[in-house]
């Protein structure tokens, strides 16, 4: 496919798992990918990857809970790749525990990466994308956004607020030609579930009726088609890529 020729995508925390995945698909379909990270390694080596396919892509780390950092890069991207047509926002991180036991720092840390970081990178990727009458903002929320889950209330509320912040902005941006959904993983086979205990892995599947854990390329099919030309008319949208686990 090369539906996105000419498009340049900015994918956050691609250094591994759903992040990387997505990137190389978009590569895969056409676009110049901006890979951004904490993890310089990883970044690194995801660019290398790309090259090594014959790709474009560029390694730009970045913190998106720190807003200079996060203006800085889309500024650069805007001037090495000469423009910004898809945003991922897909960074996030844990902190579990219960209710009562969740200090301030583990409650603050996820709610800035997990939601702040996601509304830096959009306000930075906006304006362009207004000002070309073109753009698609792809929000990675999760299954328990919308469901909950014990010992995830700060994560819980981060993805639940990356859905409204998806839903006003999409409807900040429709009359200019960007579109913003979210996609809601159940759970994917990645650095962030491999610490589940085999015990509730296997009462997990039992609730899957697919039958199977996602793959990081499950959720960038999705991302694909949101970002392709044919989604042109889907916007506020939150797509779950679950394997039938919510049916919400
Ligand atoms: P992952 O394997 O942990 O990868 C996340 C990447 O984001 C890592 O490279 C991480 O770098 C980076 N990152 C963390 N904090 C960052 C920050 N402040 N700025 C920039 N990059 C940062 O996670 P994943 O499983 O691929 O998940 C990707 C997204 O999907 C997340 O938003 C997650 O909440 C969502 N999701 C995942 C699942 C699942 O089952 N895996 C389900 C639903 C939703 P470091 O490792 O160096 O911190």
């Amino acid at each position: 496919m090369t539906g996105l020729a000419g498009k340049v995508a900015l994918v956050t925390g691609s250094g591994r798992g759903i992040g990387r995945a997505v990137a190389l698909r978009l590569a895969q379909d056409g676009a110049a990918l901006a890979i951004s990270d904490v993890d310089a390694a990883g970044g690194q080596a995801v660019v290398q990857e790309l090259q090594g396919q014959g790709r474009q892509a560029q390694f730009y780390p970045a913190d998106v809970a720190a807003a200079d950092q996060v203006n800085q890069l889309v500024d650069r991207i805007m001037a090495d790749l000469g423009g910004l047509h898809v945003l991922v926002n897909n960074a996030g991180i844990t902190r579990d525990a219960l209710l009562l036991r969740m200090s301030d720092e583990d409650w603050d840390r996820v709610l800035t990466v997990n939601l702040k970081g996601a509304f830096l990178c959009t306000r930075a990727a906006l304006r362009p994308m207004l000002r070309q009458r073109w753009g698609r903002i792809i929000n990675i929320a999760s299954v328990v956004g919308l469901v909950g889950n014990a010992g995830q209330a700060n994560y819980a509320a981060s993805k639940a607020g990356l859905v409204g912040l998806s839903k006003a902005t999409a409807k900040e941006a429709a009359s200019r030609g960007v579109t913003v959904n979210a996609i809601a993983p159940g759970f994917i086979d990645t650095a962030m579930t491999k610490g589940l205990k085999e015990e509730l892995k296997q009462e997990i599947l039992k609730q899957i009726p697919l039958g199977r854990l996602g793959q990081p390329e499950d959720i960038a099919a999705a991302v694909a088609f949101l970002a392709s030309e044919e989604a042109r008319y889907i916007t506020g949208h939150v797509l779950c890529v679950d394997g039938g686990l919510t049916m919400v």
